[in-house]
Protein backbone atom coordinates (compact mmCIF):
# COMPACT_ATOMS: atom_id res chain seq x y z
CA UNK A 1 0.00 0.00 0.00
CA UNK A 2 1.32 3.25 -1.22
CA UNK A 3 1.43 6.46 1.39
CA UNK A 4 -1.95 8.07 -0.06
CA UNK A 5 -3.97 4.66 0.09
CA UNK A 6 -2.54 4.38 3.77
CA UNK A 7 -3.65 8.03 4.28
CA UNK A 8 -6.93 7.59 2.96
CA UNK A 9 -8.12 4.68 5.02
CA UNK A 10 -6.23 6.18 8.34
CA UNK A 11 -7.42 9.64 8.06
CA UNK A 12 -11.09 9.43 8.58
CA UNK A 13 -11.01 8.02 12.28
CA UNK A 14 -7.88 10.13 13.04
CA UNK A 15 -9.73 13.69 12.72
CA UNK A 16 -12.28 12.44 14.32
CA UNK A 17 -9.83 11.48 17.28
CA UNK A 18 -8.01 14.58 17.07
CA UNK A 19 -11.61 16.97 16.67
CA UNK A 20 -11.54 16.11 20.17
CA UNK A 21 -9.01 18.12 21.10
CA UNK A 22 -10.75 21.23 20.08
CA UNK A 23 -12.82 20.87 23.22
CA UNK A 24 -9.75 22.35 24.68
CA UNK A 25 -8.99 25.74 23.09
CA UNK A 26 -10.55 29.06 21.73
CA UNK A 27 -11.58 30.46 18.71
CA UNK A 28 -9.86 33.90 17.93
CA UNK A 29 -12.29 37.08 19.05
CA UNK A 30 -10.04 39.46 19.27
CA UNK A 31 -11.37 39.95 15.04
CA UNK A 32 -14.53 39.71 15.57
CA UNK A 33 -15.66 38.16 12.66
CA UNK A 34 -13.56 35.18 13.26
CA UNK A 35 -15.53 34.41 16.58
CA UNK A 36 -18.43 32.56 14.31
CA UNK A 37 -16.36 30.09 13.31
CA UNK A 38 -17.70 26.56 14.32
CA UNK A 39 -14.84 25.57 17.43
CA UNK A 40 -15.04 22.21 16.18
CA UNK A 41 -14.40 21.89 13.11
CA UNK A 42 -11.60 20.17 11.66
CA UNK A 43 -10.34 19.52 7.91
CA UNK A 44 -7.68 18.14 6.37
CA UNK A 45 -6.28 17.78 2.65
CA UNK A 46 -2.94 16.21 1.13
CA UNK A 47 -1.86 15.94 -2.47
CA UNK A 48 1.07 14.90 -3.74
CA UNK A 49 3.27 16.02 -6.41
CA UNK A 50 1.82 13.38 -9.36
CA UNK A 51 -1.62 15.94 -8.32
CA UNK A 52 -3.30 12.74 -6.32
CA UNK A 53 -5.03 14.12 -3.25
CA UNK A 54 -6.55 12.98 0.00
CA UNK A 55 -9.04 14.71 2.33
CA UNK A 56 -10.94 14.27 5.82
CA UNK A 57 -13.09 16.08 7.79
CA UNK A 58 -14.33 19.69 7.00
CA UNK A 59 -12.18 20.23 4.48
CA UNK A 60 -13.97 21.63 1.71
CA UNK A 61 -14.88 24.27 4.68
CA UNK A 62 -13.69 27.92 3.96
CA UNK A 63 -11.54 30.16 5.48
CA UNK A 64 -8.74 33.23 5.95
CA UNK A 65 -5.58 32.66 5.55
CA UNK A 66 -4.53 35.45 8.29
CA UNK A 67 -0.68 35.03 8.87
CA UNK A 68 -0.02 31.95 6.59
CA UNK A 69 -0.47 34.62 3.67
CA UNK A 70 2.92 35.87 5.40
CA UNK A 71 5.37 33.41 4.12
CA UNK A 72 3.70 34.31 0.36
CA UNK A 73 4.26 38.35 0.55
CA UNK A 74 7.56 37.36 1.57
CA UNK A 75 8.33 35.47 -1.15
CA UNK A 76 6.78 38.35 -3.34
CA UNK A 77 8.50 40.98 -1.22
CA UNK A 78 11.87 39.00 -2.12
CA UNK A 79 11.25 38.75 -5.53
CA UNK A 80 10.78 42.41 -6.56
CA UNK A 81 14.19 43.58 -3.92
CA UNK A 82 16.67 40.88 -3.51
CA UNK A 83 17.80 39.23 -0.16
CA UNK A 84 19.55 42.58 1.02
CA UNK A 85 16.96 45.16 0.77
CA UNK A 86 14.31 43.17 2.63
CA UNK A 87 16.77 41.73 4.98
CA UNK A 88 17.73 45.40 5.94
CA UNK A 89 14.46 46.21 7.17
CA UNK A 90 13.49 43.01 8.79
CA UNK A 91 15.52 40.16 10.90
CA UNK A 92 15.45 36.36 10.58
CA UNK A 93 15.34 35.73 14.19
CA UNK A 94 12.52 33.78 16.56
CA UNK A 95 11.34 35.80 19.21
CA UNK A 96 9.53 33.85 21.84
CA UNK A 97 7.02 36.38 22.07
CA UNK A 98 3.26 36.31 20.71
CA UNK A 99 2.69 36.70 17.20
CA UNK A 100 1.17 40.87 17.79
CA UNK A 101 3.82 41.06 20.60
CA UNK A 102 4.79 45.12 20.45
CA UNK A 103 7.34 44.51 23.37
CA UNK A 104 11.13 43.69 21.49
CA UNK A 105 10.01 46.17 19.10
CA UNK A 106 12.33 48.76 20.43
CA UNK A 107 15.16 46.45 21.64
CA UNK A 108 17.47 45.70 18.64
CA UNK A 109 19.49 48.47 16.93
CA UNK A 110 18.82 49.48 14.12
CA UNK A 111 14.82 49.23 15.10
CA UNK A 112 13.42 46.59 12.83
CA UNK A 113 11.38 43.69 13.41
CA UNK A 114 12.52 40.36 14.98
CA UNK A 115 11.26 38.35 12.11
CA UNK A 116 8.67 38.65 8.83
CA UNK A 117 6.40 35.93 10.33
CA UNK A 118 5.47 37.75 13.43
CA UNK A 119 2.67 41.06 12.34
CA UNK A 120 5.43 43.91 12.76
CA UNK A 121 7.72 41.88 10.30
CA UNK A 122 4.63 41.03 8.21
CA UNK A 123 3.63 44.84 8.23
CA UNK A 124 7.73 45.95 7.01
CA UNK A 125 6.80 43.25 4.31
CA UNK A 126 3.65 44.26 2.92
CA UNK A 127 5.32 47.78 2.91
CA UNK A 128 7.70 46.77 0.18
CA UNK A 129 5.22 44.95 -2.07
CA UNK A 130 6.02 46.91 -5.48
CA UNK A 131 2.98 48.72 -6.92
CA UNK A 132 2.04 52.11 -7.69
CA UNK A 133 -0.73 52.22 -5.01
CA UNK A 134 -2.38 50.37 -2.62
CA UNK A 135 -5.04 48.83 -5.01
CA UNK A 136 -2.05 47.81 -7.43
CA UNK A 137 -0.02 46.65 -4.43
CA UNK A 138 -2.99 43.94 -2.93
CA UNK A 139 -3.80 43.00 -6.46
CA UNK A 140 -0.21 41.32 -7.37
CA UNK A 141 -0.47 39.57 -3.90
CA UNK A 142 -3.68 38.18 -5.00
CA UNK A 143 -2.55 37.43 -8.39
CA UNK A 144 0.08 35.91 -6.98
CA UNK A 145 -1.84 33.64 -4.36
CA UNK A 146 -4.21 32.57 -7.14
CA UNK A 147 -0.99 31.10 -9.20
CA UNK A 148 0.17 29.18 -6.41
CA UNK A 149 -3.19 28.17 -5.66
CA UNK A 150 -3.83 27.06 -8.83
CA UNK A 151 -6.93 28.65 -8.08
CA UNK A 152 -7.58 32.11 -10.25
CA UNK A 153 -11.04 32.35 -8.02
CA UNK A 154 -9.18 33.20 -4.46
CA UNK A 155 -10.83 36.19 -3.21
CA UNK A 156 -11.17 38.25 0.18
CA UNK A 157 -13.67 37.32 2.62
CA UNK A 158 -14.42 41.52 2.96
CA UNK A 159 -16.38 40.92 6.34
CA UNK A 160 -13.26 39.61 7.98
CA UNK A 161 -11.22 42.66 6.20
CA UNK A 162 -14.22 45.13 7.26
CA UNK A 163 -13.66 43.63 10.98
CA UNK A 164 -10.03 43.80 11.18
CA UNK A 165 -9.69 46.76 9.67
CA UNK A 166 -12.19 48.14 12.18
CA UNK A 167 -10.22 46.70 15.02
CA UNK A 168 -6.80 45.98 14.66
CA UNK A 169 -5.14 48.84 16.93
CA UNK A 170 -2.39 47.02 18.01
CA UNK A 171 -1.34 46.38 14.38
CA UNK A 172 -2.29 50.33 13.55
CA UNK A 173 -0.12 50.94 16.64
CA UNK A 174 3.34 48.94 15.71
CA UNK A 175 3.00 50.33 11.80
CA UNK A 176 2.71 53.78 13.34
CA UNK A 177 5.60 52.64 15.30
CA UNK A 178 7.52 51.41 12.49
CA UNK A 179 7.11 54.68 10.07
CA UNK A 180 8.96 56.50 13.14
CA UNK A 181 11.64 54.61 12.57
CA UNK A 182 11.70 55.12 9.33
CA UNK A 183 11.42 51.78 8.01
CA UNK A 184 8.01 51.27 6.50
CA UNK A 185 7.74 51.88 2.95
CA UNK A 186 4.76 53.51 2.86
CA UNK A 187 1.64 55.62 5.01
CA UNK A 188 0.63 53.50 7.87
CA UNK A 189 -3.30 53.66 6.64
CA UNK A 190 -2.01 52.11 3.01
CA UNK A 191 0.90 49.60 4.26
CA UNK A 192 -2.31 48.24 6.83
CA UNK A 193 -4.98 48.30 3.97
CA UNK A 194 -2.90 45.58 2.22
CA UNK A 195 -1.87 43.29 5.06
CA UNK A 196 -5.84 43.16 6.78
CA UNK A 197 -6.07 42.35 2.70
CA UNK A 198 -3.96 39.47 2.26
CA UNK A 199 -4.55 38.22 5.88
CA UNK A 200 -8.18 38.30 4.95
CA UNK A 201 -8.04 35.66 1.49
CA UNK A 202 -10.22 33.26 1.99
CA UNK A 203 -9.11 29.82 0.82
CA UNK A 204 -9.75 25.93 1.93
CA UNK A 205 -7.46 23.12 2.77
CA UNK A 206 -6.94 22.00 -0.64
CA UNK A 207 -5.73 25.60 -1.79
CA UNK A 208 -2.82 25.62 0.87
CA UNK A 209 -2.00 22.39 0.06
CA UNK A 210 -1.27 22.90 -3.39
CA UNK A 211 1.00 26.28 -2.28
CA UNK A 212 2.39 24.19 0.26
CA UNK A 213 3.14 21.78 -2.77
CA UNK A 214 5.05 24.42 -4.78
CA UNK A 215 7.03 25.07 -1.49
CA UNK A 216 7.36 21.27 -1.27
CA UNK A 217 9.06 21.24 -4.50
CA UNK A 218 11.37 24.14 -4.36
CA UNK A 219 8.91 26.55 -6.62
CA UNK A 220 8.05 24.55 -8.94
CA UNK A 221 4.36 24.12 -9.61
CA UNK A 222 4.90 20.15 -10.20
CA UNK A 223 1.03 20.15 -11.62
CA UNK A 224 1.38 22.77 -14.29
CA UNK A 225 5.61 22.38 -14.41
CA UNK A 226 5.28 26.38 -14.26
CA UNK A 227 8.26 27.48 -12.12
CA UNK A 228 6.74 30.13 -9.42
CA UNK A 229 9.31 30.68 -7.08
CA UNK A 230 13.20 30.61 -7.12
CA UNK A 231 14.57 28.14 -5.23
CA UNK A 232 16.82 30.33 -3.11
CA UNK A 233 13.29 32.26 -1.73
CA UNK A 234 11.80 28.89 -1.13
CA UNK A 235 14.53 27.90 0.59
CA UNK A 236 14.64 31.28 2.80
CA UNK A 237 10.82 31.08 3.67
CA UNK A 238 10.75 27.43 4.51
CA UNK A 239 13.73 27.71 7.17
CA UNK A 240 11.33 30.71 8.86
CA UNK A 241 8.20 28.02 8.48
CA UNK A 242 10.58 25.54 10.73
CA UNK A 243 12.12 28.65 12.87
CA UNK A 244 8.96 31.18 13.33
CA UNK A 245 6.23 29.42 11.24
CA UNK A 246 4.04 28.51 14.73
CA UNK A 247 5.32 31.50 16.73
CA UNK A 248 6.26 30.78 19.91
CA UNK A 249 5.71 27.21 19.61
CA UNK A 250 7.64 26.66 16.79
CA UNK A 251 10.13 24.50 18.94
CA UNK A 252 7.53 22.37 20.46
CA UNK A 253 5.92 21.71 16.81
CA UNK A 254 9.41 21.11 15.29
CA UNK A 255 9.78 18.38 17.78
CA UNK A 256 6.36 17.22 17.63
CA UNK A 257 6.15 17.38 13.87
CA UNK A 258 9.37 18.54 12.17
CA UNK A 259 8.01 19.60 9.40
CA UNK A 260 8.13 23.29 7.91
CA UNK A 261 4.85 25.42 8.72
CA UNK A 262 2.72 28.14 8.86
CA UNK A 263 0.09 28.46 11.20
CA UNK A 264 -3.09 31.13 11.32
CA UNK A 265 -5.26 33.05 13.54
CA UNK A 266 -8.39 31.43 11.59
CA UNK A 267 -6.83 28.06 12.57
CA UNK A 268 -5.72 26.96 8.79
CA UNK A 269 -1.76 25.09 9.23
CA UNK A 270 -0.09 25.17 5.82
CA UNK A 271 2.93 22.67 5.93
CA UNK A 272 4.73 20.32 3.50
CA UNK A 273 6.86 17.15 3.33
CA UNK A 274 9.86 18.04 1.45
CA UNK A 275 9.84 16.53 -2.30
CA UNK A 276 6.70 14.83 -1.22
CA UNK A 277 3.50 16.27 -0.35
CA UNK A 278 1.63 19.47 0.04
CA UNK A 279 -0.76 19.64 3.26
CA UNK A 280 -3.49 22.12 4.61
CA UNK A 281 -5.59 21.79 7.52
CA UNK A 282 -8.39 23.97 9.01
CA UNK A 283 -9.20 23.99 13.05
CA UNK A 284 -10.12 26.97 14.63
CA UNK A 285 -9.79 26.00 17.76
CA UNK A 286 -6.38 27.77 18.94
CA UNK A 287 -3.83 26.92 22.10
CA UNK A 288 -2.73 29.56 24.06
CA UNK A 289 -0.07 30.25 21.40
CA UNK A 290 -2.40 30.96 18.82
CA UNK A 291 -2.18 27.56 16.81
CA UNK A 292 -4.98 25.35 16.07
CA UNK A 293 -5.29 22.94 18.69
CA UNK A 294 -6.76 20.06 16.76
CA UNK A 295 -4.72 21.16 13.88
CA UNK A 296 -0.96 20.15 15.51
CA UNK A 297 -2.70 17.20 17.52
CA UNK A 298 -3.08 15.66 13.72
CA UNK A 299 -0.43 16.85 12.09
CA UNK A 300 2.08 15.75 15.04
CA UNK A 301 0.30 11.71 14.41
CA UNK A 302 0.69 12.30 11.25
CA UNK A 303 4.15 12.98 11.23
CA UNK A 304 5.14 10.21 13.90
CA UNK A 305 3.40 7.36 11.80
CA UNK A 306 4.47 8.34 8.67
CA UNK A 307 7.92 9.30 9.81
CA UNK A 308 7.94 12.69 8.24
CA UNK A 309 10.42 14.55 10.31
CA UNK A 310 13.26 16.28 8.28
CA UNK A 311 15.13 15.88 11.42
N1 LIG B 1 -4.49 39.27 10.69
C1 LIG B 1 -4.01 38.73 11.93
C2 LIG B 1 -3.40 39.80 12.79
O1 LIG B 1 -2.74 40.65 12.31
C3 LIG B 1 -3.01 37.64 11.65
C4 LIG B 1 -2.44 37.03 12.90
C5 LIG B 1 -2.31 35.55 12.84
O2 LIG B 1 -2.87 34.86 12.00
N2 LIG B 1 -1.63 34.99 13.82
O3 LIG B 1 -3.57 39.82 13.97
Amino acid sequence: MNELDRLEACLPEWVETSRRESAKGTVATYIPELSKSPKHRLGIHLIDAGGRSVSAGDAQAPFTMQSISKVFTLILALMDHGEEAVFSKVGMEPTGDNFNSIMKLELVQPAIPFNPLINAGAIVVSSMIQGDSAANKSARILEFFRELAGNPSLDYNLEVYRSEAATGHLNRSMAYFLLDKGILGCGVEEVLDIYFRHCSIEVTCADLARMALVLAKDGTDPITGKKLIPRRYVQIAKTFMVTCGMYNGSGEFAIGAGLPAKSGVSGGILTLVPGRLGIGVVGPALNPKGNSIAGVHLLERLSSEFNWSIF
